[in-house]
């Protein structure tokens, strides 16, 4: 019995889920500052 990480294959930001920014919602978007815009962790 074999275990797969799936958590680790794709590293993309957990807070703007890879985007790399926010939607806000009075329109526009904000940068993330958890992966500067890189969508990646
Ligand atoms: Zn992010």
């Amino acid at each position: 019995m074999t275990r797969v990480k799936k958590e680790v294959v794709t590293k993309t930001c957990p807070y703007c889920k890879g985007e790399g920014y926010f939607q806000l919602r009075l329109g526009g978007s904000e940068t993330c500052n958890c992966c500067n815009g890189s969508g990646k962790k």
